[in-house]
């Protein structure tokens, strides 16, 4: 008998496992795919880690979770400096005193919050959405550039149908600094998620390859609790209809050259262009000379329940959705919700840590 079953080996589960074996409990995790670390699955190819289910930049500011994850690796000092392609010319990311220069020629930050503050939505009320929002914060030349068909052609709907919060994820300065993240740390694992994941989760028994909701009585019966990291909708059967999430497809190219496209991250916000943004895995590492080099083009796929979900839609008709489920959850004493399926958030990888510390501290 063991204290938890853990299902879903991703960050919220191997996390959970952790904390609860170290705090003296016996825990089963399992999968139904056939690794551990969820959609951070890194796979070496070409003496490459790839990025399998897209591209993941750990950063945070506390010092607690940065803690946690280094003791199941050393991270490297990848800074994320994405480049967003509109027809021919390129523009820095996030938006900041390169991009305000490329769009308008400014080279100080009184020209460019003048720039901004010329075209900028002025609103005597909170932005209603996501392209309020953008248009509040930046203006209209660099939402028609690089956000608006971008985020139409990521989510699949109009950028008035989405939530602003979507858009405050990115940073606006007036300063000459291109780091997308504000926080404190950052970096990619050194030999790539998949070993922190194996080492976070050394000790623990693991099933790969089982699918819980197939034979939930059987499994239910081999724990105590349950933490269920999976689509919430689903554990309940969809009885208050399904939640919507984002799906994506990826094309990956081995090519035989040093160098490709000089980023990790090249984002392409024409809508007429299919993919929404090329990773080249060997950058996320510091690059390397060898003559081999992975690119991935990720585009946007419309969801359907079989398909992989990446991220949670969070728009009105979704979130009331995920209430009356999130209600139902709060009536069972057995099963722990965690997880950006599972809470139906649009978390980071160290929210979702946070989230885990969170959890097992009021159970334990
Ligand atoms: N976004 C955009 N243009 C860009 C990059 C981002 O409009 O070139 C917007 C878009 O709406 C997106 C949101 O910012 O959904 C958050 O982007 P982020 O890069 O944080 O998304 P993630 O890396 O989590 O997919």
């Amino acid at each position: 008998m063991y204290d938890y079953l853990i299902v879903g080996a991703g960050v919220f589960g191997s996390t959970f496992a952790r904390l609860a074996t170290e705090a003296g409990k016996r825990c089963l995790v399992i999968d139904k795919r056939p690794h551990v670390a969820g959609n951070c699955y890194t796979e070496n190819q070409h003496g490459i880690n790839v990025h399998v289910f897209g591209p993941h930049i750990f950063h945070c500011n506390d010092d607690g979770i940065w803690n946690f994850v280094n003791r199941f690796a050393k991270f490297n000092n990848f800074k994320n400096s994405p480049i967003a392609f509109h027809k021919d010319k390129a523009y820095s990311l996030p938006f900041s005193m390169y991009t305000f220069n490329q769009m308008w020629g400014v080279l100080t930050p009184e020209e460019a919050q003048a720039k901004i503050e010329s075209q900028r939505l002025k609103l005597d009320r909170e932005p209603a959405n996501l392209e309020e929002q953008a248009l509040t914060l930046v203006g209209s030349d660099i939402y028609e550039t690089l956000i608006r068909d971008y985020t139409r052609k990521q989510w699949q709907k109009d950028p008035k149908e989405l939530p602003a919060s979507i858009i405050k994820r990115l940073p606006v300065r007036l300063t000459w600094d291109n780091n997308y993240f504000n926080d404190k740390y950052q970096g990619i694992p050194i030999g790539g998620y998949t070993a922190l994941f194996e080492n976070m989760l050394e000790g623990i028994d693991v099933e790969l390859g089982v699918d819980y909701l197939a034979d939930r009585d059987a499994w239910n019966a081999k724990a105590k609790k349950v933490v269920f990291t999976g689509k919430i909708d689903e554990f309940y059967g969809f009885q208050f209809g399904e939640l919507e999430y984002r799906a994506l497809r990826f094309e990956s190219e081995v090519m035989n050259k040093v160098n490709h496209q000089g980023n990790a991250v090249i984002n392409y916000t024409e809508g007429n262009v299919p993919w929404t943004r090329i990773i080249e895995h060997k950058h996320f590492e510091g690059g390397n000379n060898e003559p081999v080099t992975i690119v991935t083009k990720e585009i946007p796929d419309t969801w359907s329940r079989e398909k992989t979900p990446y991220y949670p839609v969070g728009n009105k008709e979704n979130t009331d959705m995920f209430r009356k489920y999130e209600a139902l959850a709060e009536t069972e004493n057995n099963v722990i919700f965690g997880g950006r399926l599972a809470e139906y958030k649009y978390y980071d990888m160290h929210q979702v840590i946070g989230s885990a510390f969170a959890k097992f501290r009021r159970v334990e």
